[in-house]
């Protein structure tokens, strides 16, 4: 009776949770009496969903309501002290699922880690960098016996919760994962390898000047050997500082200049020195902090100026400065200012432009509270900066677009570079966000500032600076004696009729790629496909060999001698002969940028040529080993699709060719001109840096383009007011707001069926929206799935966004209902790129 006595006036309290499934709804649970003064908003929590799963929710709301029509099952533990995401974020979050139409559910998916959404589905295994005689941590008996049994290998949540006898772990998996002996992650295939390093230290005998200087005597005849130690000396000062031997020096860098090698392993045998091996960050370096005496040119000075005068009565401004102009400068410079007053920063990139270049740069500014969140990392590497963020360690993080969703808590300055960039916006899953457009929310929530900054600045941001919506601010020059580089036009069709091509390239081209290669200057050819060729066809009956899941042709790889379908990944071999005529006259048609590599190899065999794109880049270090090449200067011409023309500043590349602009400027969208000078002119910026005027060969069949006459003539001006006008006229962003909904089934009649039913219902509803479709897209089969599309197109500031969108998802709602509509997916897209 005693217990109840000492409960009696305790309210029960009750918590909506945010689970982490696709469902557009929070789910009600009971906090227990002991856990009433610790629950808090944004706290994660453990709870059991469905009749088996137990997943990890995010503790969204608190109240004493308990619901009506069901009992309500108990927190069964939560997983933090303090809110692990802030009520920011949850607005955020709130925000992005309103606006882009998707769950909750979704949002939290894409936005935590899978290592802080611990599961009954989780594996667990040991820290690689945790060793139980080193640590200082106290463990209790059951940790200890858990830790030395995954030593012997992963092991699941419910394998665990057998060893140990224990139904719910959760609480052992939390203290053994705070004091980092163990990591947590959704599959067995995101195993977190950490990168290592050799190292090497003075054996702990040696660390006394006496000793030192009686072994110095013993190898007073073995000068390679003095000379090794000497070395570690200068680097390590051991005497002066005894802690600095603990973590020596990294065999790599010891052995740097003359130093030799068997020497060093002469004294690792004869126990004077010791090697030893340790856990380096995925961006491996010593955190020395460079003195940064980044000076700004006049104009950068100018630049910065204007945007820190305009941050007084803007929020948003716009920095359109042409390629080389030393943007990143001007970003130093301002993220220096806003940590100074004590706010945090956020610097967003596009994934490809986030490179080891620049992140060492920055690394060497910031030091260690610096922050890295890239999705090339492992999901243990994002914890770690997830909870940096929450502890106050990192005040400055540069990330890809998902970083948006990390817990910051006091935001000062939001850079988004590259903001023209397509990546920023997600495709599958949902939620479809863009970060561009998300970050302007999270910076108002924060009463932050934003700059934007490129050097092709897209059409809807352009039209907002005119608009002085953002303020705007402008580089024309480049920095120091650069110029902008000279372009060229090459006129294939005259070529192709008068023979004078060689292969895919011209004259031009290949008079200027041996001039570069004669001087010693690096060249970049740039053609946005990849594989052999993009499709192979009979020559006598037309016949093109397709794709079996999509509507499709097939793309022909050489190296693998294969026929590829780049939206499935489904695969052939090349057929021999014509299954419709017999013919074996079955030939490659166009070329990617493996026929290109293999051309230039027989036009210039003494050259060192490289391929970057999807095909040559997809090992985790593909990407940094191709760029480590071309820095170093072991390359002399790189291949590639798109990933060349971002983020890349090489001061020896002095050409770059540009292969099939006709592709580009012709491609059936609204935004294809736009594209096509965003990529010709960023990887026209790649030529030419310092003192030397770079040159671009672009190839084309059709010179006289009104597109290619902007970029050759850098009149950014004139082209975007051309294509303002394009977009006025036809009633395309920015004035009206663009909703893409893709209809999909297995079976294409139901397809048909169900988006013709969606578009009457829609087109009935909205009278102020202009429906368009339903129709089939360029590519109206993939993956097996036939795909119908329906577009929206709302005239800006005429129709209610809010219900416009209701009402959407109520169609949807009423369409997925019906009996024969049930196995029919509905994807909404909102702003689609
Ligand atoms: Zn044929
Ligand atoms: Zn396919």
């Amino acid at each position: 009776m005693e217990m109840f006595e000492s409960d009696g006036g305790r309210k029960t309290f009750f918590a909506e949770v945010l689970l982490p499934v696709p469902v557009p709804r929070l789910f009600t649970y009971r906090i227990p009496l002991n856990l009433n003064d610790k629950t808090r908003i944004g706290q994660r929590a453990i709870v059991q969903f469905g009749d088996r799963k137990i997943v990890t929710g995010l503790i969204f709301n608190i109240h004493e309501q308990a619901p009506k029509d069901f009992e309500a099952k108990y927190i069964l533990e939560l997983l933090d002290d303090f809110p692990a995401v802030n009520e920011l974020q949850l607005k955020l979050f709130q925000w992005i699922a309103d606006y882009y139409m998707c769950t909750l559910g979704e949002v939290m998916n894409a936005a935590l880690p899978a290592g802080l959404k611990l599961s009954s589905e989780s594996m667990v295994q040991i820290h690689p960098a945790f060793s139980l005689e080193e640590t200082t941590h106290h463990f209790s008996e059951k940790e200890v016996m858990l830790l030395q049994r995954l030593a012997a290998g992963t092991m699941t949540y419910t394998e665990i919760s057998k060893f140990l006898g224990v139904k719910f772990i959760f609480s052992i998996l939390k203290s053994l994962s705070s004091k980092e002996a163990i990591i947590l992650f959704e599959e067995v295939k995101e195993k977190f390898k950490p990168k290592t390093e050799k190292r090497i230290r003075l054996s702990a005998a040696f660390n006394n000047s006496k000793s030192l200087e009686e072994m110095f005597q013993s190898l007073a005849s073995k000068p390679r050997q003095e000379a090794v130690l000497l070395r570690y000396l200068q680097d390590v000062p051991v005497l002066h500082d005894s802690h600095a031997n603990k973590n020596g020096i990294s065999r790599k860098s010891l052995l740097e200049g003359d130093i030799s090698e068997s020497s060093v392993n002469t004294l690792i045998r004869n126990g004077i020195l010791e090697e030893f091996e340790t856990v380096v960050p995925r961006f491996g370096f010593e955190n020395s902090r460079e003195a940064n005496n980044i000076k700004l040119s006049d104009e950068q000075q100018r630049a910065h100026q204007e945007i820190i005068k305009s941050f007084d009565s803007q929020t948003t401004t716009l920095l359109h400065g042409v390629t080389g102009s030393g943007k990143t400068e001007i970003y130093i410079s301002l993220i220096r200012k806003a940590l100074e007053s004590d706010t945090q920063v956020l610097y967003l990139l596009p994934e490809i432009a986030l490179t080891t270049q620049i992140v060492q740069r920055l690394k060497k500014i910031f030091g260690a509270s610096m922050g890295v969140y890239h999705s090339r990392f492992s999901d243990n590497e994002r914890v770690e900066v997830w909870n940096g963020i929450l502890s106050g360690k990192f005040k400055f993080v540069v990330g890809v677009r998902s970083s948006i969703f990390l817990p910051f808590d006091n935001l000062g300055l939001i850079i988004i570079d590259e903001e023209h960039d397509a990546s920023y916006k997600q495709q599958e899953p949902a939620p479809r966000y863009h970060a561009r457009d998300v970050a302007m929310i999270l910076a108002k929530l924060h009463h932050a500032k934003v700059l934007l900054g490129s050097a092709t600045p897209s059409v809807e941001t352009y039209f907002q600076a005119k608009q002085n919506k953002y303020a705007l601010v402008k580089i024309e020059k480049r920095f120091g004696e650069a110029n902008l580089p000279e372009i060229l036009l090459a006129d294939t069709a005259r070529k192709r009729k008068m023979k004078t091509l060689k292969g895919e390239f011209s004259r031009a081209l290949l008079l200027h790629i041996e001039g570069a290669l004669s001087r010693k200057e690096q060249v970049i050819i740039f053609q946005n496909r990849r594989g052999y060729s993009p499709m192979m066809s009979c020559e006598d009956c037309g016949w093109v060999p397709k794709c079996v899941n999509c509507a499709v042709s097939l793309t022909y790889h050489q190296y693998r001698h294969s026929l590829v379908c780049h939206y499935c990944g489904y695969r052939e071999a090349v057929p021999h002969q014509c299954p419709v005529c017999t013919s074996t006259r079955v030939k490659t048609v166009g070329y990617g940028t493996e026929k290109l590599e293999e051309e230039l190899n027989v036009f210039f065999p003494d050259a060192q040529i490289q391929r970057m794109d999807l095909d040559t880049t997809r090992s985790k270090n593909g990407y940094d080993s191709i760029l480590g090449k071309f820095e170093n200067g072991e390359t002399d011409i790189l291949v590639g699709t798109q990933m060349v023309t971002k983020g890349l500043d090489f001061d020896r590349v002095s050409l770059v060719g540009v292969f099939n602009a006709d592709r580009m400027m012709h491609f059936p969208d609204f935004r294809s001109h736009e594209r096509a000078y965003q990529l010709i002119t960023q990887v026209s910026g790649r030529a030419g840096r310092r003192d030397r005027k770079g040159q671009v060969v672009i190839q084309t069949s059709n010179p006289s383009h009104p597109v290619l006459n902007f970029i050759l003539q850098n009149d950014f001006e004139t082209f975007f007011e051309t294509e303002i006008a394009d977009r006025r006229k036809h009633d395309y962003p920015p004035f009206t707001r663009l909703i893409e909904i893709t209809v999909k089934h297995t079976d294409k009649k139901i397809c048909q069926e169900a988006s013709r039913h969606l578009g009457s219902s829609l087109r009935e509803q909205l009278s102020r929206v202009k429906v368009l479709g339903p129709g089939e897209p360029m590519i109206s089969k993939i993956r097996n799935l036939y795909l119908m599309s329906i577009l929206l197109k709302m005239v800006r500031g005429k129709s209610d966004l809010i219900q416009v969108k209701g009402n959407i998802q109520n169609n949807i709602d009423a369409l997925l209902k019906e009996q024969s509509f049930r196995n029919v997916r509905i994807i909404v897209d909102v702003d689609p790129v």
